[in-house]
């Protein structure tokens, strides 16, 4: 039994506002085929794995020393890397990382949000916008999408304009229901907040859409662009999340960000897979098309799915689809059960764990 146990989390003098909360997290099962994180399902490359393993060996004999705490030579990378997909002439001063995007939305939380503050998203979305709006204690003020889950943006804007918070997020394309917002529209809900807009393009390199960096300059006031480098650039369990906006938005971040809170090994790691974008991004027009593949395939199969420019597909309709996440599991398939009733998502794999995943549909059925 280990030490302290006789004390439970009730015990705690936690804050009122916490108590009661779960923590968030999907299940981390030893499955064949997980399909349940949105993660890219090819490993790196030899290549890359050597080029990561020489970058630590190297940094690995100046551990005593802290890294460079504004992570200089990365962000001017990730400039690089988002000035040349997006066509906009962004700079390291445009670019801050963290620890995952999701440390990225707690900064600006804590920077834009905090105590007397309120954060509007429209939902269903990432789950995780309200919890980091909880940890922050910035009210969470939720906003529904229509039935078939997109986002009504006249109806959106009136919203906004009406209940004027401090903080808006969009996800675009949105987990997890998977359609990206156009950036005619982006400018219409941009124009009608007060405050800040996060757009949160976790997905981005997966959709054809253009990126809301390209409404940078005309909103340098207003807009930063959340993005990361845990789905498309397969680099999940590396950690590294970036933002693009003004500089002083970088200038406000740096208020809240801990000192050196990109690891030395985090940020030659992370600069190693960025000089092998080309290559890892090569998967995502093969998962495209394989989502296409598993969208018809489900539609096949008498499934209603919803339209997705993600590397994932929310599908229904189940009766009952705690039950079916479970029938998924006893297949070997592991997909994700988002708390939205009578649907689940699946991630897009390789063609062969996305071949199980439709085997298993037709044994689950609906
Ligand atoms: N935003 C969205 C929309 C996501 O789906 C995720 C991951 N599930 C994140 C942010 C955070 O990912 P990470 O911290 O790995 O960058």
């Amino acid at each position: 039994e280990p030490v302290g146990e006789r004390v439970e989390l009730s015990d705690l003098p936690l804050r009122e506002d916490l108590r009661g909360r779960t923590p968030y997290g999907a299940p981390q099962l030893d499955v064949p085929v997980r399909l349940n994180t949105n993660e890219n399902p090819y490993p790196p490359s030899a290549d890359l794995v050597a080029e990561v393993v020489a970058e630590v060996a190297e940094v690995a004999g100046e551990l005593h020393r802290y890294p460079d705490r504004d992570a200089v030579a990365l962000r001017e990378d990730l400039a690089a890397y988002l000035a040349s997909s997006t066509g906009v002439p962004l700079t390291a001063a445009n670019l801050w990382a963290a620890n995952g995007s999701n440390e990225i939305l707690q900064q600006i939380l804590q920077a834009f949000g905090g105590p007397g503050r309120t954060a509007l998203g429209f939902e269903p979305s990432y789950s995780m916008h309200p919890i980091i709006a909880a940890g922050t204690r910035t009210e969470w003020s939720p906003t529904p999408r229509r039935a078939d889950f997109s986002l009504d943006v006249g109806r959106a804007a009136e919203i906004v304009a009406e209940r004027a918070p401090d903080v808006v997020f969009v996800t675009s394309p949105n987990n997890p229901t998977g359609q990206s917002v156009p950036v005619a529209d982006l400018k219409v809900l941009i124009s009608a907040a007060p405050g800040i807009v996060v757009v949160d393009e976790a997905y981005a390199e997966f959709s054809s859409r253009d990126s809301a960096v390209a409404l940078l300059e005309e909103f340098p006031e207003k807009l930063i662009v959340s993005r990361t480098m845990s789905k498309a650039f397969a680099f999940a369990g590396g950690r590294l999340g970036y933002l693009a906006a003004a500089p002083a938005v970088v200038d406000a971040l740096l208020l809240v960000r801990l000192p050196y809170h990109l690891s030395a090994l985090t940020q030659v790691a992370a600069r190693a897979s960025l000089r092998h974008a080309d290559e890892t991004l090569g998967s995502v027009a093969l998962l495209a098309a394989e989502r296409d593949r598993v969208v018809e395939a489900l539609a096949g199969l008498g499934f209603d799915v919803v339209p997705s420019d993600a590397n994932f597909v929310l599908f229904g309709w189940f009766e009952d689809a705690r039950a079916a996440w479970r029938s998924y599991l006893e297949h070997g398939v592991l997909i994700r059960d988002v708390g939205i009733a009578g649907h689940l998502r699946v991630t897009v794999g390789t063609p062969e764990e996305n071949d199980a995943f439709l085997a298993a549909s037709k044994e689950v059925g609906r």
